[in-house]
């Protein structure tokens, strides 16, 4: 059967692949314990869904303007002065089908064939298939525990050509949970003045930071730079609210207005309950945020004090986020029966085999030495999670 070129060099999510898996392997009836959620365990606010229900009632189940509903927009502008001290007007928002969608119609804006993307590594593993979607190529600057999984200045420069588009900021990080410092911050955005280069800031963990870590937005460092900047932000983490599909985009007003070209020829409006909803969750006091943070600061102490006492585990602390990325390369070429443990896709199937415990190997997030582990889990998941994973090392010798 013909499949085109581009679907054909997409690679399906992995971390989605291997919830599927954990869950297929529940569905037999074997007890798997799962760190491999991509999203909070609470469930979405009662007020927030109450607002969606009066929005069905009320009929309010038509088309919307396809960049979103003006309250949303102001509600999302008023946001980010509160939030981020950053002045935007409606026609500089758009709402979009979750946050990927406002990074996938970002690609689609800015790249034309053959440009290219800076990507941090480890990264999100999206970025890298959304650039080539958008006919660019990505190009990696890694870093390690040993700078706290943010890249230097220097590597970064260096990977800089004519062709260099736009660098992507995500922090606080998934897989990592790095929260970038302010002073690298600071060097990205002169280097993208001095380079003429976007910057694409994924901001979606803005709210979950631990121990005195807090969040800056890269676009509040002048009127120069935010201007550069397409902040990308949703309810998908905050809010507990993945499956609503809501995500957004704030930027100069001619990028919002291609963007919306796009979005026009393609999916229109998110869901129209959905926009209402979100708006609900805007307009509200963040309660039910700063619990669902006290819960996941509990959880984050718990999974890295635990993994960091599991022999061959070395978890740095992640700052933000609710992922525990540990370093697991010292137990690379154990044995399992007639098999030698020698990255990370081995690994984490030995974990799933052997400890029923699913995490995602790191080979996927371009961190082959690494495996994720999520913490929007409960406390007995991880303490029992822990407990096997522990075990199933001891048994390797
Ligand atoms: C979850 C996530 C998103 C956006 O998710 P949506 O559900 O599409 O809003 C964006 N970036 C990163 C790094 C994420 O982990």
């Amino acid at each position: 059967m013909f499949i085109s070129q581009r679907a054909q060099r997409t690679s399906p999510s992995p971390t989605l692949a291997i919830t599927a898996k954990a869950r297929k392997m529940r569905e037999e009836g074997i007890d798997v314990l799962s760190f491999g959620a991509g999203e909070p365990d609470f469930d979405t606010p009662e007020f927030i869904k109450d607002a969606a229900i009066t929005a069905l009632r009320e009929g309010f189940t038509k088309y919307t303007p396809t960049a979103g509903i003006e309250p949303l927009r102001k509600a999302i502008c008023d946001k980010l002065w509160r939030d981020n001290g950053l002045k935007y007007e409606p026609n500089q928002i758009i709402v979009t089908c979750g946050g990927k969608h406002a990074l996938y119609n970002t690609f689609q804006v800015i790249c034309d064939p053959g440009d290219e993307v800076i990507i941090p590594a480890p990264y999100w593993v999206s970025y890298p298939e959304m650039v080539k979607l958008a006919d660019g190529v990505p190009v990696f600057v890694y870093a390690d525990e040993s700078t706290g999984f943010v890249p230097t200045i220097d590597a970064i420069r260096e990977k800089i050509t004519a062709r260099t588009r736009a660098i992507v900021v995500n922090s606080p990080c998934n897989p990592t949970g790095a929260v970038f410092p302010r002073q690298r911050l600071e060097e990205i955005a002169d280097l993208a003045l001095r380079h003429d280069l976007y910057i694409i800031s994924d901001e979606i963990y803005e709210k979950m930071v631990y121990d005195g870590h807090e969040h800056f937005s890269i676009a509040s460092l002048g009127e120069e730079v935010k201007k550069r900047t397409i902040l990308v932000n949703g309810m998908s983490k905050a809010y507990s609210m993945t499956g609503w599909r809501i995500g957004y985009a704030a930027a100069e007003r001619e990028l919002i207005a291609a963007m919306t070209r796009i979005q026009d020829q393609s999916t229109s409006n998110p869901t129209s309950i959905a926009q209402r909803a979100a708006l609900a969750a805007l307009q509200a006091s963040e309660d039910a945020v700063k619990q669902m943070v006290t819960a996941f600061a509990e959880r984050r102490r718990a999974i890295v004090d635990g993994l960091n006492n599991i022999p061959g585990f070395r978890c740095a602390e992640p700052g933000g986020a609710f992922y525990a990325f540990p370093n697991v390369s010292a137990l690379y070429g154990k044995r399992w029966g007639d098999r030698v443990l020698n990255n990370s896709d081995a690994f984490a199937e030995y974990l799933l085999e052997v400890a029923r415990v699913a995490v995602v190997p790191g080979s996927g997030f371009g961190a082959d030495e690494n495996i994720r582990l999520s913490y929007a889990c409960s406390l007995d998941t991880i303490r029992n999670g822990l407990a096997r994973i522990a075990e199933a090392v001891q048994a390797l010798g």
